[in-house]
């Protein structure tokens, strides 16, 4: 990672036209990428490049107040102050369910066919029938009529 000095220590190298103003433990990665903020209507907002993950745009609160809060102002002061790796709990708050529950119902409701027509033949065995049996004797009567 290039580095340039600044606020006594070094930051994160940037060709960004919006000056680097910190830097934070990269989420994605755990290393470190710089913090900037946007100008003109959105001079309110950070985003972060990360070297090894790209620029970071996320606008929601959550993150714009990760950032916020553990921004350091230099690379030196990140790597005392910050953890190696934040702790960012995924929120899994979702219940266990049982996974079998859908098809089950669903064969069960499928299963009661009150109405079947006493005589479901298709026309297709109808047809198929006579058209077998044509075929069939005459590759059979052939055969046999060849062979005798
Ligand atoms: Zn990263």
């Amino acid at each position: 990672m290039k580095t340039e000095p600044k606020n006594g220590g070094t930051v994160p190298l940037r060709t960004s036209k919006n000056p680097v103003v910190g830097v934070v433990v990269c989420q994605s990665c755990g290393g470190a990428c710089s913090v900037h903020q946007s100008k003109g209507k959105r001079a309110a907002l950070l985003y972060t490049i990360c070297d090894n993950c790209g620029t970071d745009q996320r606008t929601g609160a959550p993150i714009q107040e990760y950032w916020r809060s553990t921004m350091q102002p230099t690379l030196e002061a990140l790597a005392e102050n910050a953890p190696a790796k934040p702790e960012v709990k995924p929120e899994k708050t979702e219940p266990e369910q049982p996974p079998e529950a859908a098809p089950t119902a669903a064969q069960t409701e499928n299963t009661p066919a009150p109405e079947i027509k006493p005589e479901p033949e298709p026309k297709q065995t109808e047809k198929g029938k006579p058209i077998t049996a044509i075929i069939f004797g005459l590759v059979f009567g052939g055969i046999c009529g060849a062979a005798a």
